[in-house]
């Protein structure tokens, strides 16, 4: 099977006429030819989208409102089969895809279908000045967004949807990891009517299709989101070009127990925290800091709990730990976890790879807790994005805030505490773009989405997604003796 690009409501093959492969995590075998689109493809995605934004952006809103609206049905309506791609192409639980990535990525187009008819320009009357002042909020024209592989489709999405809702048009490319519901998106927009150029969907490798994308002098926006260090690349190439640039990059959450929590809850969401999508979100508390008095007992319940994880086929219902998504990772997550016993850190459970029957060239790994006694450590510091995480003892809320803070990163922290008091203190002092208390990952599309220090820039989520993708242009009309003939 080949993954072509999606240009001008077209599916092509790319300029080169070259292919990457594309690998199932779940069995380490070859199952589909991504395009390798270099800058000539972008050019070309460029000019449909270039062609396409005067119309588009002269839609009404409610004709743009509605065409978002039956994507995110279709979406719906092709579950099964999104969920299936998603799983094979990740490696990720297929329950997790069917109940988590697409009806994210239909609720991603529903949202911002609806929210596009509540945007809209503020207005005032300057007494004394006689001027009435507008904001317009213009599109940008031409926007790029570029994805990870953890959550394809719903990342994919989240980007796209506020983009195109705002009148802009778009030259979008997904991870080259996990192209599959990216390409599968191309018909489902041709379905639901959205004209041709309007999404652009560009395969191919980072530092190819994706530079050409960041690099391209009429692009006027790049939304990312990935890895840290390719942030810093995108920001050196597109600051100088004056770009709008919206990063949303890596982690390495803290979570935060204290002894008054609700024990019961606690437990079982941090071991979801921890371990879901193999510990490949973004938003995994991947650092546990536990109050002394029950730092014991809960390094031992944690454990238990983390030994009845089933790591398996993706496609098995019982499966709670699908693949991790490369055979590259993999051994990059191991390699953090030979790290950590030489920094002097104990394996309390997993550190190993997993072979399932059947399936003995997919990339499964146990669920790793490891307990630390350096919070310093560079297990403890740096982004593993695995099914890893590290434990370790506090005394006091100063020193549980110091430690939480003492990472690069600033993405989001999870509290576990029926203090309110302490709950308002720590929400102001953790250096975190999210704060999540007594839940994880509880999502409300309104609220802005982001993170601080090296974990981004921007926020995207809601009007500030909308607000990423427009231009504000203010209009002073001075009404004193206006001619109104
Ligand atoms: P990555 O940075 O390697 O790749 C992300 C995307 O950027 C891919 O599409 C890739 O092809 C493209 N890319 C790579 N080099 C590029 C370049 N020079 N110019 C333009 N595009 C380029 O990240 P990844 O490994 O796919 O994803 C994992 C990372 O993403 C983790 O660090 C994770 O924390 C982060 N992430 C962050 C969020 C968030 O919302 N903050 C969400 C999900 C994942």
């Amino acid at each position: 099977m080949k993954i072509l690009n999606y240009i001008n409501g077209e599916y092509v093959e790319p300029v080169s006429k070259k292919w990457l492969d594309n690998y199932n995590p779940s069995n380490g075998e070859v199952y589909s030819q991504i395009a390798n689109s270099n800058s000539e493809d972008i050019e070309t995605a460029y000019q449909a989208a270039a062609a396409a934004f005067p119309k588009w952006s002269n839609t009404t809103i409610d004709e743009r409102s509605i065409i978002l609206l039956k994507i995110a049905d279709l979406i719906a309506e092709n579950l099964d089969k999104l969920a299936e791609a998603e799983a094979k192409d990740n490696g990720k639980p297929l329950s997790l895809a069917s109940a988590v990535d697409i009806p994210r990525a239909s609720a991603n187009f529903r949202f911002f279908g609806n929210a596009i008819t509540q945007f809209a320009s503020e207005a005032h009357e300057s007494v004394g000045l006689n001027t009435i002042n507008y904001t317009l909020r213009q599109p940008l024209g031409v926007v790029g967004c570029i994805s990870p592989w953890n959550l394809p489709l719903y990342l994919f999405t989240w980007k796209i949807a506020p983009a195109i809702a705002a009148g802009n048009t778009v030259v979008a490319k997904p991870s080259e990891i996990t192209p599959m519901t990216a390409f599968l998106l191309g018909e489902i927009c041709t379905e639901a009517g959205l004209p041709k150029g309007v999404l652009n969907i560009v395969h191919g490798s980072g530092p190819s299709a994706g530079q050409a994308i960041v690099e391209h002098p009429n692009i006027n926006a790049i939304s990312f989101t990935g890895g840290t260090k390719t942030g810093e690349h995108i920001a050196r190439t597109a600051g100088p070009m004056f770009k709008k640039l919206s990063l949303e990059l890596g982690g390495k959450n803290p979570n935060l127990i204290f002894a008054d929590c609700n024990y019961d809850k606690m437990l079982k969401e941090t071991v979801r925290s921890s371990f879901a999508n193999q510990g490949q979100i973004c938003l995994c508390g991947s650092r546990i800091y536990v109050e002394k008095p029950i730092y014991d007992k809960i390094k031992k319940d944690f454990v238990e709990k983390v030994k009845q994880l089933k790591v398996g086929n993706p496609f098995d219902e019982d499966t709670n730990l699908g693949a991790l998504v490369s055979k590259e990772h993999l051994e990059k997550v191991e390699s953090y976890i030979q790290l950590a016993e030489k920094e002097g850190g104990k394996i309390l459970f997993g550190g190993n790879r997993v072979r399932i029957k059947g399936l003995e060239n997919g990339y499964y790994l146990e669920p790793t807790v490891i307990e630390v006694f350096d919070n310093e450590c560079r297990v403890n510091q740096e982004e593993i994005f695995g099914p890893v995480v590290t434990i370790m003892p506090f005394k006091t809320e100063e020193e549980a805030l110091q430690m939480a803070n003492s990472v690069k990163y600033g993405l989001s922290a999870t509290l576990w505490t029926t203090d309110l008091n302490r709950t308002m203190r720590i929400s102001k002092g953790i250096e975190s773009g999210i704060v999540w208390v007594n839940t994880w990952l509880n999502r409300d599309l309104r609220t802005p989405f982001g993170g601080m220090k090296a974990s981004g820039l921007g926020r995207e989520g809601g009007f500030e997604a909308l607000k990423f993708f427009t231009e504000q242009k203010n209009v002073c009309i001075r009404y004193e003796g206006f001619d109104t003939n």
